[in-house]
């Protein structure tokens, strides 16, 4: 059976272990118009355009302008950072210990002696206990793989890779910018390293069916070596996303889109966790977004209300022997 993130934490810290969302000052190469779409190969590369080639424009069409990660301190030294991410905690709650989370953008696009000397200085803290990386499977050259084998030798290293879904025809349209045989390739490296890997889906985007939601769940709970964690997210249509753009009244250019009620999300997300294996790890069930940002779901802003409704509703899925 999946196990709760909470549980988890508590099982192997002692106590809970809270997130400080941090910033790496990296950018994305799907942002900076660094990738590059081989018409004749059907594939798609980092680098300049060469004949037949293509950049994509304008990024993950979910994606705003944070980056998939609104809620990341301004990227001011990183012990300022943490100091600053603390405090925040700090007032509310008696934390004690806590996880360097690097979300926006990709966080393993720049040079690799900038990247090792930033987060080497994040997990060599005492209060830091995990370094917890974002990126894309295609910025996970052998330079970054061999730094995350030497932080993971410290600390352990979480890396969570925005997949969102198995189906090409959605990345397409989605823009993600690479193919699930990347996917792959990374992950059999990553795990292979002996690094944690976590998975990003989101179940919503456009022209999915929930059988296709479904397929994207049951092909990660099939992973071998075995998925350690997943993240969960309903879509969240953001103002000033190419997403939104497309979904403009009289704009066609997508297949229609179905926004989920509370209750059809709930449900789905405990068909979704029906099917994970024993030992994973759940980050996430619902998105996260930008309150002045969203547009659509709108349910999605009364937090407590969707985590009630979906404690009820996955109970039953989850190992309570991990507390
Ligand atoms: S979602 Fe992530 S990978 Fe996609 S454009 Fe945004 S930062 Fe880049």
């Amino acid at each position: 059976m999946p196990i709760r993130l909470s549980d988890y934490l508590k099982t192997t810290y002692g106590e809970k272990v809270y997130r400080l969302s941090l910033s790496s000052g990296c950018t994305c190469p799907n942002r900076d118009g660094s990738i590059c779409y081989d018409r004749i190969n059907d594939s798609y590369y980092i680098g300049e355009p060469a004949e037949g080639c293509e950049p994509l424009i304008g990024g993950c069409t979910f994606c705003s302008e944070g980056g998939s990660g609104e809620f990341a301190t301004k990227p001011v030294d990183i012990d300022t950072q943490i100091e600053l991410a603390k405090k925040v905690i700090q007032k509310k709650t008696d934390a004690r210990k806590f996880i360097a989370y690097f979300q926006s953008y990709t966080n393993t696009y720049d040079d690799v002696d900038r990247l090792r000397a930033l987060y080497h200085r994040a997990i060599s803290r005492d209060d830091i206990e995990i370094l917890s990386i974002g990126t894309r499977p295609d910025c996970i050259g052998e330079d970054i793989l061999g730094m995350l084998i030497e932080l993971n030798n410290i600390k352990p290293v979480w890396i969570e890779l925005g997949l969102q879904t198995i189906h090409e025809e959605t990345a397409r349209r989605i823009n993600r910018g690479y193919k699930l045989s990347t996917f792959e390739d990374t992950y059999r490296r990553l795990k292979k390293a002996g690094i944690t890997v976590i998975v990003h889906v989101i179940l919503g985007l456009p022209g999915e069916t929930k059988e296709d939601m479904l397929e994207t769940v049951k092909y990660l709970a099939d992973l071998s070596p075995a998925l350690d964690g997943i993240k969960l997210q309903n879509l969240q249509i953001l103002k000033g996303t190419r997403m939104y753009e497309e979904l403009a009244p009289g704009n066609n250019h997508i297949p229609v889109y179905h926004s989920m009620s509370m209750e059809e999300y709930t449900d789905l997300v405990a068909e979704c966790i029906a099917l994970l294996p024993e030992n994973c790890v759940v980050h996430r069930m619902t998105g996260d977004g930008p309150r002045k940002l969203l547009v659509d779901p709108l349910w999605s802003l009364d937090k407590k209300r969707v985590l009630n409704m979906l404690t009820k509703k996955t109970a039953k899925y989850f190992d309570e022997s991990v507390k």
